[in-house]
Parts: C-alpha cells; structure tokens; sequence
C-alpha cells in the first residue's frame, strides 16, 4: 500500500482535508492574516479560500479580526484561529502514574491532575484509565467547552496508524486496542502514541525544536529515549517505532537491561542507574555529602551542582557514555539542535559540557559545527506531548475534517 491516507478515504475527500489543512494551518501560524494573503501563500483559488474560511468561520475555528491596515487607509479583515472552546483530554500514562491535563487548541493547559495507577494488566490498566479520565472529565465540566479528542502517550512500542500498543515495560499486552476502545467508551477522536516521540514531537511544536524543521530529543527518566523531528515530522519506521537509542551497547560487560541485553545505554544514564552507582559508591565508602537514604536523581544533580566530587564524578562518567550515543545520533540523522529532556538537566551545566565535547570530536565536523544543546522547555512529566498528537491531526486535516463534518465519521 504506498499510500494509506489515498487508499482509506476518496480521492475527493483526501483533497478537501489537505486544502482545509493548507488554509487552516496557514491561519495558525501566520493570523492574523487576509484570504488573500492565505490564497496566495496556499496558491489556492480565492473560491476555495473563501469557501474554506466560511466552513471554518461557521463551526467556530477561526474567527475575523478589524486589522488596520498598514499603509493606513480603511480597515482591513484579517482571520485568526479560534483555540479557547476546543478542549482535549491529554494523558501521560507513567509506570506507576498518570498525568491528565485539559489543553484548549492553543496549548494551554486549563486543568492537570496526577493520578496513581496500580494495574498489573492489560484490562486493568485500560479499567483503570477509562475510570480516571472518566473521573477528570466529571471533575472538571465546569470548565470544559467543547470536547474534541483524548490522547494518550506512555512508554513501550506504539502502533499510532491502527492505534494499537504493542509492548510496555511493565505490563504485558496483547495488540492493546487502546484507539478503538477510547472511541467506543468516550465518542470522541482519541489518539495514541508514544511518549518521547511525541514529546519531541511537542517541542518542535511548542518548546525548544520550534526553530528548527530537524532536531533529536533525548529524554533520561526511567530510562533512555529519544524522538527525532526530521523535516517537520517524528521519524518513525513502517511500524510506527525507530530511534530506540536507551538499548545501543555501550558496555559490553555491563548490567542486564530491562530489553534481556547487557550493557544498554539506560543502564548506565537513566535515573535508576545513576542512583544506584551512587549508592554503591557510598557503600564502599566514598566521601560524599550525599546518604544512601538521600540519594534521588535530585538529590544527586543538587550535590553535583555544590561541587560535591562523587555526584559529579558519576554524572560526567554517564554524560560522556551519553554524549558517545547522541554524536553517533548526529552522524545518522544530522539534527539542527540536540534537546535534552529529563531530571538530569537540573546539572545541565556539568552535563553539557561534556556532551558538547563529545559531539566536537565524534561526529563529522560539517554535522557537529554550531550544532546546540539544549534543555527542553517542557517539563519532564507534562501530557503536553498527548496535546501534540491532537495538534498534528488538526494540522494535517485529519481532526480538522472530522470537526467540520461534525463527528459524522471518527479519524483513525
Ligand atoms: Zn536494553
């Protein structure tokens, strides 16, 4: 199938969501902005433009604006996107949490609650979650408008085109299939994906990444993920997952991985494994300022930062096994800048550093020269990521269409 977005739906259909995508897209990253002007920079008919603009206009997603217009003289109408009463349910599934935040379409977050999760399977995990968002939605229907998606990202292997999961860390599944349960339980368009690579997704979107169309995200928690944007989109392979950088060997005689392998990445960087080498490390009786009873990643990246020689020694032992797999990232992919997202950056003076020095003597010189580092912008634990996923489907008119044939048809 070489193209399933041609093959699902009509040809005539396909051309009225990508022309409504082109108008609407251009609106919400240039508004306020003329039809004119949208016809000339979308190369669309001024028919089609306006034609366009009055089906957005009537459902609300854009809205008209009195511009003064700048060689003086009359007033000009220019349009704007209307994000305040389109509102989506973003949900972060962690390990032993879940994060839901309600975003309207502007990417503010109105609401954001945490909730423990305790599931140990597939169908209580889906129970559970069902029960909270459920729980979030009657919270807060005071202030929610219009509901126009749920999202869920979380860590493991996603299949985003048929919205299915397909491994997690934790918890064994079967072709989890989480979209068309979502749909069935709440009506809405839902959406799911992976957490680092929508999160770098988000940044391109929202954060550090929005500057450049080429960028690598790198996330250190519980373990060692990364997202690439390549030409304004996630990278991800047939299957819908690449760039599983936390399992590249990096020690060979290293510890047992969570994947069966011995060695990987994250079990040198994460956050587990930087605790447990300090821990060590005091037990064998290495002078610290840290305590075996006080030693989080925090607790560690503080010390680090008060000049404490363990802390900082073993953050720039996982910041030079780090930087060794960012610049050989940078070899195969050639970003515009490096984002580093996770506790870790809380030593991001200690860590950079290094990371940058590895990149100047590992990668080629026309890929490693003025090439940043940088910390995301977003947060560590934020649903944001969830939003990114509605986000796209707006801009690529999968979500757009649905909204303006109001809900005749959910998107896959
Ligand atoms: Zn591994």
């Amino acid at each position: 199938m070489p193209n399933s977005g041609a093959a699902q739906i009509g040809n005539v259909d396909l051309v009225k969501q990508l022309n409504g995508a082109a108008v609407y897209g251009l609106i919400d990253q240039n508004g306020p902005i003329s039809r004119i002007q949208v016809a000339e920079l979308s190369q669309l008919a001024p028919a089609s433009v306006t034609k366009i603009t009055r089906q957005l206009l009537e459902r609300g997603l854009i809205k008209e604006v009195e511009q003064q217009a700048s060689t003086g003289g009359r007033r000009a109408i220019s349009i704007v996107t209307e994000t305040r009463p389109f509102h989506t349910v973003a949900v972060r599934l962690g390990r032993k949490d879940a994060t839901i935040a309600l975003f309207d379409l502007s990417s503010k977050v109105l609401v954001e609650q945490s909730y423990p999760l305790s599931a140990e399977t597939q169908e209580a995990l889906q129970q559970q979650l069902f029960t909270i968002i459920e729980h979030f939605i009657a919270e807060n229907k005071n202030v929610i408008r219009e509901l126009i998606a749920i999202s869920v990202i979380l860590p493991g292997l996603v299949d985003p085109e048929n919205g299915k999961v397909r491994y997690m860390p934790h918890i064994a599944v079967d072709q989890w299939p989480l979209v068309e349960a979502l749909n069935k339980t709440f009506k809405l368009a839902s959406f799911v994906g992976h957490d680092i690579r929508s999160l770098a997704l988000a940044e391109y979107y929202f954060g550090a990444g929005s500057d450049c169309s080429d960028s690598l995200l790198v996330r250190i928690h519980r373990g060692a993920g990364a997202g690439v944007i390549i030409n304004e989109n996630i990278f991800v392979g047939r299957n819908g997952n690449a760039v599983e950088i936390g399992h590249i060997q990096v020690d060979p005689l290293g510890e047992q991985c969570a994947c069966g392998h011995f060695g990987c990445l994250e079990t040198v960087v994460s956050n587990p494994a930087i605790e447990k080498k300090v821990k060590q490390l005091l037990l064998a009786g290495y002078a610290s300022c840290l305590s075996a009873e006080a030693c989080t990643i925090h607790d560690i990246c503080r010390a680090a930062n008060l000049g404490d020689s363990l802390a900082t020694e073993v953050l720039k032992h996982a910041a030079v096994t780090l930087g060794k797999v960012i610049a050989s990232s940078i070899n195969l992919f050639n970003p515009q800048k490096v984002i580093i997202a996770g506790e870790i950056t809380a030593a991001d003076a200690i860590l950079f550093p290094i990371i940058q020095r590895c990149i100047d003597t590992q990668t080629l010189n026309a890929f490693g020269e003025n090439l940043p580092v940088v910390s995301s912008q977003l947060g560590n634990r934020s649903a944001i990521g969830a939003f990114a996923l509605v986000k796209r489907a707006m801009l690529n008119g999968k979500l757009l269409q649905h909204l303006l044939d109001d809900g005749r048809k959910l998107p896959s």
